[in-house]
C-alpha cells in the first residue's frame, strides 16, 4: 500500500527510512535474537541504545555539559505540572499565553502558586506572538513559561522574551529540532516526542543542571522529581523503550541530512512553498500575522466553513490526511515537521490551486 501525506498535528509522520529500518529490526535486533520492545532496559543492548540517543540529541542540539538530557513519560502535559513542583520556590511564576497549550500550563500552574500572565495574544485568536519588549517580569518570579510553537494556532517565537535574568522554560514540543536553538537561553526545554521526533510516550527534557535539587514542593512524588530521572540516567524505572529506540533513529537520520542548519533550510524551503501560494491565492488565507509564521504548522481558510468542509472532504480523497484545523479554531492546518518530505508540500499546493479553480467565486 502507498503511503499518503499525512498533515497530522501530531502524532505525526515519521521518516520513512527510519521506519523500514525498524521494521527490518523489528524481530531480531544487532543479532540479539529479539526486538528492542522484548529486551531488558537493563540489558546492554538497550543502555547503548539510550546512551547514543542522549549523544546524537547532544551533538545535534549542541548541548551544554551543565544539561541533562532525561527520557521521561506522561506527555508533554505531565511537564506542566512537573515544572512548576520542581522550580517554584516563590511558588509565583510569570507566563505568556499564545493559545490553548500555553493555558493549559497556565491552568496547571496555578494549583501550585500564582501565576502572572504577562502577555498574551487571546485578543486576536492567538494569531500573533504578544510584544516581547518592556515585559512586567515579577521580581518573586521563580521562571518565565512560554509555548515556543504554537501548534494549534501556527504561531512561533522569533525573539525570545527579555527575562532578566529569570529561569526561561519553553515547550517546544511542536518544533523541537526544526531549527537551531541556543540551548543556554533556556533553563527547561521539554517536548513530547509525537511530532517531530518520534512515536507518542516519550517526553525529551533538556534541564540545566543547577535546577535539579531536592528543594521540590511538599509531596512532589518520587517520579515527578527531576532529580530521581538526572541521577539515573532516564533509568529509575522501566523507560519507554521502543519510543527511545525510534528517537534514537530519527535523530541519526536528522544527522545525516545535515543537522539543525539543514533542517532550518528545509524546513523554510517547505513553509515557503505553502506560505507563497496562500499570499497569493484569492480563495485560501493564511491565518497567522506574517512575521511570527510557524515553520512546523500552517494554518488556512477559505473564509466560508462550507467551502472548508469541502476542501477537507475532496484534499482526504485525492491522498492529503488530516488536514482538518484544531476542533477550536476550524478550517484547515498543514503540519509540516521535519520529516514531511518537500514533494508532499508541492503537492499539497498543486491540489489548492487546482480547487481554487475549481471554486472560483
Ligand atoms: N504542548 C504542545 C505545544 C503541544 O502541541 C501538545 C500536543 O499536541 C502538548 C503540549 C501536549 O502533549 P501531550 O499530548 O504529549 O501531553
Amino acid at each position: 500500500m502507498a503511503r499518503i501525506y499525512n498533515f497530522s498535528a501530531g502524532p505525526a509522520v515519521l521518516p520513512e527510512e527510519v521506519l523500514k529500518e525498524a521494521a527490518e529490526e523489528m524481530l531480531d535486533y544487532n543479532g540479539t535474537g529479539m526486538s528492542v520492545m522484548e529486551m531488558s532496559h537493563r540489558s546492554k543492548a538497550f543502555e547503548e541504545i539510550i546512551t547514543d540517543a542522549e549523544k546524537t540529541l547532544r551533538d545535534l542540539m549542541n548541548i551544554p555539559e551543565n544539561y541533562k538530557v532525561l527520557f521521561l513519560q506522561g506527555g508533554a502535559s505531565q511537564q506542566f505540572a512537573m515544572i512548576p513542583m520542581n522550580l517554584m520556590k516563590n511558588r509565583v511564576a510569570d507566563h505568556i499565553n499564545t493559545g490553548q497549550w500555553a493555558k493549559k500550563a497556565i491552568a496547571e500552574g496555578k494549583i501550585y502558586g500564582k501565576i502572572n500572565v504577562i502577555a498574551s495574544s487571546e485578543d486576536k485568536m492567538f494569531s500573533y506572538i504578544p510584544d516581547l519588549k518592556n515585559l512586567a517580569i515579577s521580581d518573586n518570579a521563580d521562571y518565565v513559561y512560554i509555548c515556543h510553537n504554537n501548534t494549534i494556532y501556527g504561531t512561533k517565537y522569533n525573539q525570545l522574551p527579555e527575562t532578566g535574568g529569570k529561569i526561561l522554560v519553553a515547550d517546544m514540543s511542536s518544533d523541537i529540532l526544526s531549527e537551531p536553538v541556543d540551548v543556554t537561553k533556556y533553563g527547561i526545554i521539554f517536548a513530547g516526542v509525537q511530532k517531530n521526533i518520534g512515536p507518542a510516550g516519550v517526553v525529551v527534557v533538556i534541564i540545566r543542571e543547577d535546577l535539579i535539587t531536592d528543594d521540590v514542593l511538599p509531596g512532589t512524588p518520587t517520579m515527578l522529581r527531576y532529580k530521581t530521572h538526572a541521577q539515573n540516567k532516564s533509568l529509575y524505572n522501566t523507560p519507554p523503550a521502543y519510543g527511545i529506540y525510534i528517537c534514537g533513529k530519527v535523530f541519526k537520520w536528522v544527522q545525516k541530512l545535515g543537522g539543525l542548519e539543514a533542517m532550518k533550510k528545509r524546513n523554510e524551503e517547505k513553509a515557503a512553498i505553502l506560505y507563497n501560494y496562500l499570499d497569493s491565492s484569492k480563495l485560501f488565507k493564511g491565518t497567522v500575522v506574517k512575521k511570527d509564521r510557524s515553520l512546523m504548522n500552517v494554518p488556512f481558510v477559505t473564509g466560508s466553513e462550507e467551502l472548508d468542509a469541502k476542501f477537507i472532504k475532496e484534499s482526504k480523497a485525492a491522498g492529503f490526511e488530516n488536514l482538518k484545523g484544531h476542533r477550536t479554531v476550524g478550517g484547515m492546518r498543514a503540519s509540516i515537521y521535519n520529516a514531511m518530505p518537500i514533494e508532499g508540500v508541492r503537492k499539497l499546493v498543486e491540489f489548492m490551486k487546482k480547487f481554487e479553480d475549481e471554486n472560483k467565486q
